[in-house]
């Protein structure tokens, strides 16, 4: 199955990019991956995406991306791109159903994963009362007792999401005072249901077969102290997904992709954008924006290689004589 452009990730960049090499007739294809709709999808209300005045659920704001992209003829694939062969012209992509795609141009836009605590527990008990996705599960968890790690605004905005359900959320955050946004912190401050353990990290997670509580521990003091809890919600940040090009593109030390400031990235036809090159902004319409950049840059690039060609077919003849 060959394209000319070929968008992996489905995000608000890579929707965004199928959108507008949809409108220019390049009849893009998305690789889905595996969160279909990106990060934003998992996100309960998203109040700062512009044109909703009443704000929008992540999920509906990624469905509707995605009509949008379909209805101007953008093909979607569910799989798992697994390599990349950028040593020939079209690319080579191999995913993870056994298909081979090639792509004139490719438009990364993986996105970037929940940053893991890393502590006992965390991973045995992911699912059974670990979660990093509160719309997801916080349903799961009326009127139960639960922790949030992280001071920024996604344990902020999901801890407030969680008190829909729960009885008591406790929001333990590793300094004394919070990065989140102020608007954030005063809705939290407000919540009757909201408590903050300040200075602490969550050093283990308890429990045998489902969360029983976390052990906490004040980075002042060095004391440690376990409380019961039914579940544990992280949000300290993200990784990028960038493990697929370790050794074809350039990236910085955080692991993100360093693109050119006009999405390129330093081989030429292979554009990034979103959460994936983006750890300062990492807002779903700074993703967008980048996506249509991508979009714009791969355009410009085709009609460059179809020009070029053509150049140098007419020159052909004339070097033969
Ligand atoms: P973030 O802003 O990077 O915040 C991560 C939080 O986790 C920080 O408070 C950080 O502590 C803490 N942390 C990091 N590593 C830790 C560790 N190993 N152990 C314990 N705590 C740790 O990430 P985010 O909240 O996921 O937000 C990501 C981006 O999305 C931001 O740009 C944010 O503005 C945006 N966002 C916006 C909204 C909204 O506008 N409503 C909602 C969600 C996300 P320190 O503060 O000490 O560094």
């Amino acid at each position: 199955m060959h394209s000319k452009v070929v968008i992996i990730g489905s995000g608000p960049a890579g929707l965004t990019a199928a959108l507008y090499a949809a409108r220019a007739n390049l009849e893009p294809l998305v690789v889905r991956g595996l969160q279909p709709g990106g990060l934003i999808a998992t996100t309960s209300e998203v109040e700062n995406y512009p044109g909703f005045v009443e704000g929008i659920g992540g999920f509906d704001l990624a469905d509707n991306m995605e009509k949008q992209a379909a209805r101007f003829g953008t093909q979607f694939k569910d799989t798992l791109v697994t390599k990349i062969d950028a040593s020939v012209r079209p690319f080579v992509l191999h995913t993870d159903d056994g298909d081979q795609l090639t792509a004139d141009t490719l438009i990364i836009s993986t996105g970037a994963s929940p940053r893991k605590l890393h502590v006992p527990g965390e991973e045995e008990l992911a699912n059974r009362g670990v979660s990093y996705c509160a719309t997801c599960d916080g349903f799961f968890f009326r009127g139960k007792k639960v922790v949030v790690v992280g001071g920024g605004n996604s344990a902020l905005d999901e801890g407030l999401f969680l008190t829909r359900y729960v009885d008591e959320l406790i929001i333990v955050h590793r300094r004394d005072s919070l990065r989140a946004d102020p608007v954030l912190q005063e809705r939290a401050f407000g919540n009757e249901k909201v408590r903050f353990v300040w200075d602490s990290t969550v050093d283990a997670i308890l429990g045998d077969d489902k969360v029983t509580g976390v052990r906490l521990r004040n980075l002042k003091t060095e004391e440690t102290s376990d409380i019961e809890v039914d579940g544990v919600f992280p949000y300290i940040g993200h990784v990028p997904n960038t493990s697929l090009f370790t050794d074809l593109l350039t990236l910085d030390e955080g692991g993100y992709i360093v693109t050119d400031g006009r999405q390129r990235t330093n081989i030429p036809g292979i554009f990034a954008a979103g959460d994936v090159v983006d750890h300062v902004y990492r807002q779903a319409i700074t993703a967008a924006g980048e996506g249509c950049r991508a979009a714009m840059e791969a355009t410009w690039y085709l009609a460059e290689q179809e020009h070029a060609a053509k150049k140098a077919a007419q020159a052909e003849p004339v070097l033969a004589q």
